[in-house]
């Protein structure tokens, strides 16, 4: 979809619009002849004579249009101070766009790559509180040491019961709640006991462990404003501002007691809430350190390092500390950004000047607090003017705003579109040389820049060093990402030589190498290890997510191709050693196993099904299926029922190869000599209704008017017995037996219900019921039934019906009744 959008942002007509051709006055003279259609010959109104139009377009040509969605003065200031610029007077032709609020994908999409606004789409994945907790706690579960610089969070009301048990009697101890999307300290309240925990489901909370001894200036707590720019995503290009604000509270501070938890002015440093306090006192002079409840960051440098405070270190940790932040987000906002404009190769359109919120404690050790994806450019005293300008003078300076640069995307948009129409296009390769080649000349061009002095910006990211050093980091950023979404991650572009590996953190190849040796022990001692077998309630949330989500709900192993040589690469007796069923799993003796004319059991998303093995395909390990309905798959790789020593569990009895349907499916030919899971019954509705798909389950929906014959031709069922019946499905899938009293006849065999023994029953019991809470959670599309079309000869059979997406587990592909491995797809 979204490469069809970019498709239009550049129309033969746009292209060739009057400024374009005044600046590429040259080519369109050459253009003009082979393309231009012959003016109209009479339109009503009179059109503005060609030397005017052509006077405007040359004007056009030589100025940068800036386009201002804000409430802040000092940002038109700001604009005006430059002399090629000036405002815009259309919303559609600007080079640069400015809003106060987030920028929708919509409208990014629609933007020209020589186009830039100051948001990306997706920065709330660390802009809104719950999100960035989120986000930083998956990356704190695999790096825990690097990832401790944000104090515990805890998301409520998901995280409600492991938040309870922080509360205990023996120490007191505090937590500040936060509202998700709260700002200006609106809604925040601290509390020491259980009992004051908002159990308001509506809303969303973050509860935070609250940072009792900070750092204190004349006696007040404070936290630091910190503007970081960042001007790309892929690579990310990360820039922090020597100016910041340190914001006072202002009252003294004490540590948080019962009777003092409700005093704002004195737990929490926002200008917007001290500022109502009669004792606020505004700074009068920027450059010192000691006057007003906001100071300049600079100046309380200078005062810490005075105080014999190492701020050196200080700084190379709140630097780190932006780095990793961004680094945990950087895989989704590249995805987001390369799906929005496929075809930008600058990785220019967007920048975003962020608020870092960082609180010191009394070791001087940083904390993050929150990132601000719109931090005020309110200017009500001298200082926040000489900070805030200065701020967006350097942002601006970086961007590198020329109508040369745009000239030149100009013609290359050009260029692509004829290559287009020539039926040529970049091959990958070229592609992600292009982009490397691009993001190395801009980092010169940028360290020329900051190297002038001129600029108050220092580069944190990125540079062939800094790759190095968080390499690991963003593969891990990357695997979440891709554990999350289900998909793959497009190669992320690198300064570094591609041929170059990453570093090896000797510290974490030790302790693979221990966790292998342990887990191959307890393998050998034919023993599951504790720690696998229990699934912490992080891993749980995970699975919720990617469930709610629509994704698969294990994650799939990584198969990118880089991590594949990385692999093999890897040092030896560092590789974890490959249990039975990995080995079954590589990818060349895959289906080596099975012949054609094999009937085997594969995964379906109704359960498991008898296939016979059609044909195989040499070299991918692919396989041709056919259905005992006659439906017939070509080059699948579905998953195959295997027994214990991970051979395809095959059976005997020919399937029909008619291409009719049998009443489907019997009993009897589902229950195989094998070692297959029983089928479970659809669990029914009152109404004895089931969906479509599984709708000849079960012997009471003949009794159903509408309902005989093939499932295409019955109603739609309600969302509930969708529910119902998913939630059979999956047992299904789980090999979890559940018999139903309907109507005194088990639902399973038909046969006079005799009801399960308590103890086989309950876990199964609750086993549906947990899924259908979790299923019911979750938007359920109930799948769109395909009926016979008049023109459809009687005995033809009826299409089956296509399930709605993200149904279960894994991704499914809508036109298939194959469960794709994703790792495949
Ligand atoms: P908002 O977006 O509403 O400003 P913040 O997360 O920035 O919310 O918190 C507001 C203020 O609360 C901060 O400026 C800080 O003074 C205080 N605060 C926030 N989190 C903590 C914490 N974990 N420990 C101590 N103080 C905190």
């Amino acid at each position: 979809m979204a490469a069809d959008v970019h498709e239009n942002v550049f129309s033969e007509e746009q292209l060739l619009r009057p400024d374009v051709q005044a600046e590429d006055e040259e080519q369109f003279t050459r253009r003009v002849a082979v393309v231009t259609p012959e003016p109209p010959k009479s339109t009503c109104h009179s059109e503005p004579p060609v030397h005017s139009r052509r006077k405007r377009a040359s004007d056009r040509a030589k100025k940068i249009l800036f386009l201002l969605e804000s409430k802040y003065d000092v940002l038109t200031e700001v604009c005006a101070e430059y002399e090629d610029w000036k405002e815009a007077t259309s919303a559609a032709d600007f080079d640069l766009l400015w809003c106060d609020t987030a920028i929708p994908a919509d409208r990014f999409m629609k933007l020209k790559t020589f186009q830039k606004m100051n948001h990306f789409v997706g920065m709330s994945s660390i802009t809104r509180k719950n999100n960035l907790g989120r986000n930083l706690l998956r990356m704190r579960k695999q790096f825990p040491k690097e990832y401790r610089f944000f104090p515990d969070t805890w998301i409520l009301p998901t995280d409600m019961s492991d938040f309870k048990q922080q509360f205990t009697n023996v120490k007191k101890q505090t937590f500040i709640i936060k509202p998700d999307n709260g700002c200006q300290g609106k809604g925040i309240f601290l509390i020491r006991d259980v009992e004051k925990v908002p159990v308001d489901f509506s809303s969303t909370f973050v509860a935070q462990r609250y940072i009792s001894k900070p750092l204190l200036l004349d006696g007040y707590k404070f936290d630091l404003r910190l503007y970081v720019l960042v001007s790309g995503c892929d690579p990310l290009r990360i820039f922090l501002h020597r100016k910041g604000l340190v914001r006072l509270a202002s009252e003294q501070y004490v540590e948080p007691t019962k009777n003092n938890l409700s005093e704002v002015m004195v737990h929490l440093t926002n200008y917007a809430i001290n500022k109502a306090n009669p004792n606020f006192e505004e700074n009068t002079n920027p450059d010192d350190a000691e006057d007003g409840h906001k100071r300049s960051w600079e100046a309380v440098q200078e005062h810490l390092r005075k105080e014999g405070h190492d701020v050196d270190t200080l700084i190379l940790e709140i630097e780190d500390l932006i780095v990793k932040t961004l680094i945990a987000v950087q895989p989704s906002l590249s995805h987001f950004y390369h799906s929005c404009q496929p075809e930008d190769v600058y990785n220019g359109m967007c920048f975003e000047i962020l608020g870092f919120d960082v609180m010191l404690d009394q070791k001087l050790q940083p904390w993050l607090l929150e990132v601000n994806h719109a931090p005020s450019f309110a200017t009500e005293s001298e200082l926040d003017h000489q900070v805030k300008h200065e701020v967006l003078q350097d942002s601006f300076n970086l961007l590198d705003l020329n109508p040369e640069v745009r000239r030149q995307k100009k013609r290359e948009a050009r260029e692509r579109m004829e290559q287009r129409s020539l039926g040529k296009k970049p091959c990958i390769e070229d592609r992600i040389a292009q982009e490397r080649e691009f993001a190395l000349i801009r980092n010169d061009w940028e360290d020329a820049q900051l190297q002038n002095g001129c600029s108050g910006y220092k580069r944190l990211y990125p540079s062939p060093e800094k790759e190095k050093a968080y390499w690991q980091v963003h593969d891990a950023a990357i695997n979440i990402w891709e554990m999350m979404m289900g998909g793959t991650f497009r190669r992320a572009v690198r300064l570094s030589d591609p041929l170059e590996k990453p570093p090896v953190d000797e510290s974490r190849v030790v302790e693979k190498a221990a966790r292998a040796n342990s887990a191959a022990k307890a393998a050998m001692a034919g023993e599951e290890t504790k720690v696998e077998a229990k699934r912490t309630a992080e891993e749980i949330r995970e699975v919720v997510e990617r469930l709610a989500q629509g994704c698969s709900a294990r994650p799939r192993k990584n198969t990118r191709k880089r991590g594949k040589e990385e692999e093999k690469d890897e040092a030896p007796g560092t590789s974890e050693v490959p249990g039975p069923a990995e080995q079954r799993r590589s990818h060349s003796n895959r289906y080596i196993d099975v012949q054609v004319g094999d009937l085997i059991r594969v995964q379906t998303n109704l359960g498991w099904e008898t296939v016979t093995v059609r044909a195989k395909r040499p070299g991918t390990g692919k396989i041709d299926i056919q259905f005992k309905d006659g439906e017939y798959m070509r080059a699948v790789m579905p998953r195959i029922l295997r027994n214990a020593e991970g051979l395809p569990v095959k059976e005997t009895h020919e399937l029909p190869t008619t291409a009719l349907p049998p009443p489907w499916p019997s009993r009897s030919s589902q229950v195989g000599p094998h070692t297959a899971p029983p089928m479970a019954p659809v669990p029914v509705s009152s109404s004895g209704a089931v969906p479509q798909k599984l709708a000849g389950y079960k012997g009471g929906l003949a009794s159903s008017p509408g309902r005989q014959g093939h499932p295409g031709l019955a109603e739609e069922p309600s969302p509930r017995e969708t529910q119902d019946a998913l939630a059979g499905a999956i047992m299904e899938g789980c090999g979890v037996e559940l018999r139903e009293q309907q109507n005194g006849l088990s639902t399973a065999t038909g046969r006079p219900a005799g009801r399960l023994a308590p103890a086989a029953k309950a876990p199964a019991a609750r086993l549906k019921q947990q899924l259908q809470q979790l299923i019911s959670a979750r938007p359920i599309v109930v799948p769109k039934v395909q009926t016979r079309s008049p023109s459809m000869p009687r005995n033809a059979p009826v299409p089956e019906p296509v399930l709605g997406h993200g149904l279960v587990g894994s991704a499914m592909k809508a036109d298939s009744k194959i469960r794709i491995r994703s790792s495949e797809s």
